[in-house]
């Protein structure tokens, strides 16, 4: 049931998995800049819809 995304380098085998996006946004726009590596930027799309279980709540 780990539904928490996750943010993966696509040229090494970083990956950011801080609990908040805002943590997570931040480690990988420093990965990037630091590397020049490009991360996968479609779960960072996905981070952004609220899930739903939480809306049910
Ligand atoms: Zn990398």
């Amino acid at each position: 049931m780990d539904r928490v995304p996750k943010n993966y380098c696509l040229e090494c085998e970083w990956a950011a998995r801080d609990d908040r996006v805002a943590d997570r946004t931040a480690a990988v726009i420093e990965h990037a800049v630091a590397t020049g590596h490009d991360i996968d930027s479609v779960q960072l799309s996905l981070s952004q819809e609220p899930p739903r279980t939480l809306l049910l709540n």
